[in-house]
């Protein structure tokens, strides 16, 4: 049986059958032997009441053909015996039946054969001369009824396991048919019966959940590719301009436009122009190698000494910053350190202290604080520049995003900035906060796990 529900259904149906029929026998068994004894017991009180009135020769002249009748004695020697010689038989002292009439008046008592097949009655009555009849009979049990009736027998629990065998797989495909009916890409759960409508709800709740995870998925993936023909088409966009300028200022050149005076002035454009381009491209490549590099970045994660990292990224800003004579200092205590990507950090800090410079007054100051708090190392970068508005806080870490386009042209900008730093605190599972205010300046506060 390859289908284990009709197998299981198959050994229900044949256990049943099995545990009726022996429950059947062993009644009938009983049945039996009561109405077997109820008989002795007759036979025995008619022959007791025929001895005490007629003595013990009545028993010689008394046919035997399907009973064996015994005398026994008060001490239990057998007086006499249809079947037996007396003389040869042991004493029957200790016999069931007879201690019973001995003690009651009567008693009965079986003894089964060897084989189960067949058994032996007694029944025993105590005579008014305190002798005791016997009366024995040998009966057929129900096993030696089953014995003799094995053919019909044998056909009946071959009929039986048939029926069962095919009992259990029709119930199996009955039970199977809804299950096998259902669409587990839409199922149903009204033609099904209960025990199956909680696994069905079940199916249908999965599919719906799947559905709506489609449907973020599929939302998200859109998501993407809008954000990423956007950031394309800006790209393009923030490159055609320094080339616009940069072919412009050429052509004119070529033709012979420019005087011979103003020529260093115009190459010097160009420089700056191409100067732009090249920081775009950097950027943009800085920019594309952390959001792809996530997992091949993991393994350069270093310990690095944060004050000492800030102390560096401010001996490459100094030249800038006594440019536009910008103070810049950095404290802390010198072994706070964490788990990181070294370049990155260097990108993060480096990016917040240009943009310090960069939008800054002349006389102006950088500040950098590094610290220790209970779960993280926080380092804090303070201005006193210009301060970012209220309106464009939200926005600044968004990709070519600037409060001031020109002005951030103008000394050096490409808009990559903070979605760089963004991009880079998030690797570090490291947590950003701005507090600025116009006119004033500008608090940036990095918070790194530890
Ligand atoms: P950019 O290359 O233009 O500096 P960023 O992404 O670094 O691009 O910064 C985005 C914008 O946020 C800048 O254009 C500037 O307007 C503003 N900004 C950033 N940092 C400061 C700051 N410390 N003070 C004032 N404005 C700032």
């Amino acid at each position: 049986m390859r289908n284990e529900l009709t197998r299981r259904i198959f050994i229900a149906c044949v256990t049943v059958f099995l545990l009726s029929f022996g429950m059947m026998l062993s009644v009938m068994n009983s049945y039996l032997a009561r109405k077997n004894l109820a008989e002795l017991k007759d036979r025995a009180m008619y022959l007791s009441d025929a001895v005490n009135a007629y003595g013990q020769d009545f028993l010689y002249a008394f046919p035997n053909e399907t009973e064996r009748i015994t005398l026994i004695d008060t001490d239990g020697t057998v007086l006499f015996d249809s079947l037996l010689d007396p003389e040869e038989m042991e004493n029957h002292a200790r016999r069931e039946e007879f201690q019973e009439a001995v003690l009651n008046g009567q008693g009965g008592s079986e003894r089964y054969s060897d084989s189960l097949l067949t058994k032996t009655a007694n029944y025993a009555v105590l005579l008014d001369n305190q002798q005791v009849i016997r009366v024995s009979m040998q009966q057929d049990t129900v096993f030696r009824l089953m014995i003799s009736l094995l053919y019909p027998m044998a056909l009946i629990i071959l009929i039986m396991l048939l029926l069962s065998v095919l009992l259990a797989a029709e119930s199996a495909k009955k039970i199977m048919k809804p299950i096998r009916q259902l669409d587990p890409e839409n199922p149903d759960d009204r033609n099904i019966y209960d025990e199956m409508k909680p696994f069905v709800r079940r199916l249908i709740a999965q599919n719906q959940q799947i559905q709506k995870q489609i449907q973020q998925l599929q939302a998200e993936h859109k998501k993407r590719d809008d954000m990423r023909r956007e950031f394309t088409a800006n790209v393009s966009h923030e490159l055609k301009t320094p080339l616009t300028s940069i072919s412009g200022f050429a052509e004119i050149i070529r033709d012979g436009y420019v005087q011979e005076k103003d020529i260093s002035h115009f190459a010097d454009n160009i420089y700056k122009e191409a100067q732009r381009l090249m920081n775009l491209v950097n950027d943009i490549l800085k920019l594309s190698r952390l959001e792809e590099g996530i997992t091949a970045m993991q393994e350069e994660r270093t310990s690095v000494v944060l004050p000492e990292l800030c102390r560096s990224v401010l001996e490459r800003l100094a030249l800038s910053a006594r440019k536009q004579n910008i103070s810049l200092s950095c404290e802390g205590e010198a072994d706070i350190s964490v788990i990181g990507i070294r370049r990155t950090l260097e990108e993060i800090i480096y990016n917040l202290c240009d943009n310090a410079i960069k939008y800054n007054h002349a006389g102006g100051f950088v500040r950098i604080t590094v610290s220790r708090e209970e779960y993280a190392a926080v380092i804090q970068i303070e201005d006193n520049g210009i301060g970012i508005p209220k309106a464009d806080q939200e926005r600044i870490f968004e990709r070519f995003y600037r409060v001031n386009k020109s002005h951030s042209k103008e000394v050096g900008g490409t808009g990559l900035g903070l979605s760089i730093v963004k991009h880079g605190m998030a690797l570090h599972h490291a947590q950003i906060q701005l507090e600025s205010e116009e006119g004033i300046g500008t608090r940036i506060r990095l918070s790194f796990p530890v």
